[in-house]
């Protein structure tokens, strides 16, 4: 089944331990300050994981037991670091198994480059069906909100993937987001298994 297998270019970087332990790279893209760093430190520091460590700068890794079965996310926040470096760019759009592409519900602008970031993930993965989760944060900040609930999910329709709203800053929803992540990766490994 075509559209649900991976590349051949990434079909390595799903690796299955002797344990059974699968790990996942997941990549946090968005705007400057839409929370990408909060969310990733808050993912590295959840108590309840069985195993948390962080691996470099910008690198954290963390096993969690998701339906039973545990799963490893190494999470990237290095979006940032790409500036004018083409190199750091084509790097995060390649190195993903799957992508978090986060906004501010406080900033429209955020939310119109996430729009922006989902195209071009397209396009550097045209023949994958990479598992995307567009992440609204900031929830908390309800009177500054600028892009509304349904504004998010009807993006997310066009845009075939997940969505979600958190608030890393009373970490609302972030545990729901990294076991979500974590399942949209299983749906399609499992459908590639058929
Ligand atoms: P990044 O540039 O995407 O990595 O954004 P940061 O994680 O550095 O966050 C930018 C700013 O937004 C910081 O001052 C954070 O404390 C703040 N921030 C991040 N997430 C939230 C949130 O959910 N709610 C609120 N109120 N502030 C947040
Ligand atoms: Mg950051």
């Amino acid at each position: 089944y075509y559209r649900c297998s991976w590349s051949s270019d990434s079909s390595d970087s799903v690796i299955s331990s002797e344990s059974g332990n699968t790990y996942y790279r997941v990549v946090l893209i968005g705007e400057h300050g839409v929370g990408k760093s909060t969310l990733a430190s808050i993912f590295a520091e959840v108590p309840d994981s069985l195993d948390s460590e962080m691996l470099s700068e910008n690198t954290y890794e963390r096993t969690l037991m998701v339906d039973g079965e545990s799963a490893t996310l190494i999470l990237l926040d290095m979006w940032e670091n790409k500036s004018q470096d083409n190199w750091m760019y084509d790097h995060c759009m390649q190195v993903g198994d799957a992508y978090l592409i986060v906004y501010s519900i406080t900033d429209r602008a955020s939310f119109e480059k996430a729009s922006e970031l989902r195209i071009q993930l397209r396009r550097a993965r045209q023949t994958e069906d990479i598992p995307i989760i567009l992440v609204g944060n900031k929830s908390d900040l309800v009177r500054c909100r600028e892009v509304s609930i349904s504004e998010g999910r009807a993006c997310a329709v066009v845009f075939d993937c997940k969505f979600i709203e958190t608030s890393a800053a009373v970490q609302h929803n972030v545990k729901e987001l990294f076991e979500g992540i974590v399942r949209q990766v299983r749906l399609r490994r499992d459908s590639k298994e058929k």
